[in-house]
């Protein structure tokens, strides 16, 4: 029944694909695909002469998702994101989009397509690259939609809304796009691992238990500026000294935490007025700190909090926290887990259990159905970087997986 699956063949043509998408970029030398860009239009088009090919039901809904759909209620959605970071890589998103175009042909050209409704998704904001917003697209689509979203606004001073409205969309009808509840049989994503677990004990899948839940806090420390040259050192206020002490305590605290694989990042931080000669007076700088275990995590955070608190005083400093987000640990599905491993296992790879430390779309539709990724192995695990690298080899594998688990999915009993 299933000799006709060539993970090679169906790998080349994934990359193939992925080519094409990759070609659409903002800048000539380097991958920028942004949310309601014109460059997402055309990738958005693209996505969807894809899915006309392969017979499904090809429609956007208001917030700029490419929806295909085959088969009546409930759906099994299958998808991933084709925005992209600035300099992105090619596999981040759009594997997850091609991998089940491709998967649904190959089961139509066998005759096999199973009696169960299928919906294939592109989302369009995953990254959160233009506007710094929080799955949006995902949310959308599972009926979660914050609508406080459509008033935030990119580098250029656009709003969420008016980008929309420039995209041909009514931001009014976003929440109509939502597939009702009970509508979603399930969501699964194949997604490149974004890490080196996979590469390391070398395995081209692996199976996600868990996105792991984040917390991401903006600070704002306030010192006094001054002459750099007159100020002696007893007498400052450094608020840039006082956030590198804090930005060492994160790193510590993570390491305390190693049995529960945290890690914690300063990404962002600004020092103003940003001279050479001045003293820094106002410094802006974020936390991202991910972990699977919530419990781990809160109690981290209390600790950064106090403790940082305890650094500005001693120096000083005003310390003020902000709360960016705050996402729960999201496990997956543990019947969707089982039938991808057994899907894995009979194309002849051993699939891997590992936790995700990236954010994903699957966070959002948790909200609306089970769900479950699928990991391929990548290169290095780099991601979010031109050298992002997937093996066709890699890729065949899961859309091959993807075919047998679609081949045979059940509904989960779960919810
Ligand atoms: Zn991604």
């Amino acid at each position: 029944m299933m000799n006709d699956l060539n993970p090679g063949d169906l790998g080349r043509r994934a990359e193939a694909m992925l080519e094409e998408l990759a070609a659409i970029s903002a800048e000539p030398d380097r991958l920028v695909r942004l949310f309601l860009s014109p460059e997402h239009r055309r990738a958005a088009d693209l996505v969807a002469q894809w899915m006309r090919e392969i017979g499904l039901d090809v429609f956007e809904d208001e917030i700029g998702n490419v929806r295909g759909r085959i088969g009546k209620p409930p759906y099994l959605v299958l998808g991933s994101h084709i925005d992209t970071v600035i300099d992105a890589g090619r596999y981040d998103g759009p594997l997850g989009v091609v991998a089940p175009i491709l998967a649904v042909d190959t089961l139509q050209r066998m005759k096999q397509l199973p009696p169960i409704g299928l919906e294939l998704v592109a989302f369009g904001d995953e990254e959160g690259s233009r506007f710094h917003s929080t799955l949006p697209s995902s949310a959308a689509l599972a009926g979660h939609f914050d609508p406080r979203h459509l008033t935030i606004t990119d580098r250029d001073g656009v709003s969420f809304a008016d980008a929309l409205r420039a995209y041909g969309k009514n931001p009014d009808k976003i929440p109509e796009g939502a597939i009702p509840p009970g509508d979603a049989a399930g969501y699964v994503e194949v997604h490149i691992e974004q890490g080196p677990v996979l590469e390391t004990e070398d395995q081209p899948l692996g199976v996600v238990s868990a996105i792991v839940g984040q917390t991401r806090l903006q600070m704002t420390i306030t010192g006094e500026s001054g002459h750099a040259g007159t100020v002696p050192m007893n007498l400052r206020r450094d608020a840039l000294a006082g956030a590198a002490e804090m930005t060492l305590l994160a790193e510590q605290i993570a390491r305390d935490f190693s049995s529960d694989h945290m890690v914690a990042t300063v990404g962002q931080i600004e020092a103003r007025p940003g001279a050479a000669n001045i003293v820094p007076g106002v410094v802006r700088f974020t936390l991202d700190l991910r972990t699977a275990s919530d419990a781990a995590r809160s109690t981290a955070i209390e600790r950064f909090e106090h403790e940082a608190r305890a650094i500005a005083e001693r120096r000083h400093l005003g310390f003020a926290v902000d709360p960016i987000h705050r996402i729960a640990t999201t496990p997956a599905d543990q019947a969707l887990q089982d039938q991808l491993a057994s899907a894995a296992l009979a194309v002849g790879a051993k699939p891997l259990k590992l936790a995700s430390g990236a954010g994903h779309d699957g966070l959002m539709m948790s909200k609306l159905c089970p769900i479950a990724m699928l990991f391929v192995r990548c290169k290095a695990g780099v991601s979010h970087n031109p050298a992002e690298y997937a093996s066709p080899q890699d890729m065949g594998f899961a859309i091959a997986a993807l075919v047998r688990f679609i081949e045979q999915f059940k509904p989960s009993a779960s919810r």
